[in-house]
């Protein structure tokens, strides 16, 4: 009986957002309101680029570059992530689904627990204003794909290629919200608790 209350009252949300849009930042404030627990790919990626692990010396280099680790990769990762926390009240996926075999992965994986993705929500900022925001960061972050006009701009690129048609994906769910994300960080919340409680 408690597995069953579990399963039925799980809240798992997708944050969507161009590099440098503040999913990172936000996630925090949406983890701690609503009891989540956030996993961000790019963070798990960083992490293992630090223990230098295997999985880590195979994501680096694509990382570095700005471009998407492979699928293969990215995916068992995910799901080994999500197993490890299968008790909690929710998940908050940040950076992740990034293409359409990610996100069919997902929604199967999730299927077979019975569990869904209830919302997504997209940050939605203008390319010029995150090349300045990123370049700033990458002075103190230490993080190479922000040190590069032309490492930025191919995420974008990886964005709008591949990520984008996620909007349709989860549209087709009745699922996609957008938010604008220009404003101080406290309105960027505000909008986003406000379509969370739409929801909840
Ligand atoms: P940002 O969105 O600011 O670029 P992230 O921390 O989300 O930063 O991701 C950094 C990098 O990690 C990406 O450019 C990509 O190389 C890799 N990465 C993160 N998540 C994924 C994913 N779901 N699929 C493939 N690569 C990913």
């Amino acid at each position: 009986m408690d597995i069953f209350v579990q399963i039925y009252t799980m809240l798992n949300i997708i944050l969507f957002g161009k590099p440098g849009s503040g999913k990172g930042t936000q996630a925090e404030f949406i983890k701690e309101k609503y009891e989540l627990v956030h996993i961000s790919t790019g963070d798990l990626f960083r992490q293992n680029i630090k223990n230098q692990t295997e999985l880590g010396k195979l994501a680096q280099k694509y990382m570095n570059n700005g471009d998407l680790v492979p699928d293969s990769v990215t995916i068992g990762m995910l799901k080994s992530e999500v197993e490890s926390n299968i008790y909690a009240n929710g998940f908050l996926f940040d950076g992740f689904p990034r293409t359409v075999d990610q996100a069919v992965s997902l929604d199967k994986f999730l299927d077979k627990k019975n569990l869904r993705i209830d919302l997504t929500i997209a940050i939605d900022v203008n390319e010029e204003i995150l090349i300045e925001r990123i370049l700033n960061r990458g002075l103190t972050s230490g993080r190479k794909d922000d040190q590069d006009k032309i490492k930025i701009k191919n995420r974008f690129d990886e964005y709008n290629s591949k990520t984008s048609l996620l909007e349709d994906y989860y549209k087709n769910q009745n699922k996609f919200k957008i938010i604008d994300g220009y404003g101080n960080i406290e309105e960027i919340t505000k909008r986003l608790y406000n379509q969370i409680d739409q929801f909840i």
